[in-house]
């Protein structure tokens, strides 16, 4: 099945919802320094949000109890964020965040390091995962393929040797967090459904410095790599137009 194309009125809320994220990402981001926990930077999320007249369509999906996640190191997704997990100095700290306004959602994530990188393999990971999105935004337009955005996104990362997640994909979203169809971080060229103009996708590479195997936790939600390597997580909600796209969860320079 297709996602469906959004009307004018949809598209309005969903690049107001994408503004609204973006904005509290951002701060966010500025707030991720050793000592804070990742249930400060949940509370800082959860009153921003509520401020600027959003909600959060990550709390009670499938029961996750909080508005974000926030995943550290190894952890790839899905971390509980709580007032006992601690960042260090050097951690990286992903955050993925998503956002309900007037009924619309989008979707993004970002991964920083904590104060000093420990390793400047870390801070590589980080910059080919974003160029990975960047790569697999720049092949969206009317009439591309699933599988379009998958081998530009495989290129960057197999490029640098490093591990894509294979059990999570990116997705359609808008009316319901995970609408279909999947977009996964791999693929063909000429291959899977194709896509048109007003369809709203979030594109979300997951890359780790070794293998791409993964596993879940006692808790049923964090998502780490088996093989403890690091991991690396970007993420955009893009609205596909006819000549290319629009990156919805990025902040307007105009708005800055
Ligand atoms: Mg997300
Ligand atoms: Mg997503």
């Amino acid at each position: 099945m297709m996602t469906k194309i959004k009307n004018a009125t949809e598209i309005l809320a969903m690049r107001e919802s994408g503004q609204i994220l973006a904005t509290i990402l951002k701060h966010l981001g500025s707030e991720v320094k050793p000592g804070v926990s990742t249930k400060d930077l949940a509370v800082i999320a959860k009153r921003e949000l509520s401020a600027l007249g959003g909600e959060a369509p990550f709390l009670g999906y499938q029961g996750f109890p909080d508005v974000i996640c926030i995943s550290l190191n190894d952890e790839v997704v899905h971390g509980i964020p709580s007032p006992s997990r601690i960042i260090y100095d050097g951690d990286l700290v992903s955050l993925d965040f998503g956002v309900n306004y007037r009924g619309m959602i989008t979707d993004s994530a970002v991964t920083l390091i904590a104060g000093k990188p420990k390793d400047k393999n870390h801070s590589q990971l980080l910059k080919y995962t974003k160029a990975s999105l960047v790569d697999g935004i720049a092949v969206v337009k009317d009439g591309v393929r699933v599988g379009d955005i998958g081998a530009a996104v495989q290129s960057v990362l197999d490029k640098q040797g490093y591990g894509i997640v294979r059990d999570l994909v990116g997705h359609g979203v808008g009316h319901q967090l995970h609408e279909d169809p999947n977009v996964p971080n791999y693929g063909r060229k000429n291959s899977g459904p194709w896509l048109s103009a007003g369809m709203t996708i979030a594109i979300e590479p997951m890359a780790t410095m070794g293998s791409e195997k993964v596993m879940l936790d006692p808790d049923h939600w964090t998502v780490r790599t088996r093989d403890h390597s690091m991991s690396a997580h970007f993420e955009h909600t893009i609205l596909i137009t006819e000549t290319g796209s629009e990156v919805l969860t990025e902040l307007d320079v105009a708005s800055e």
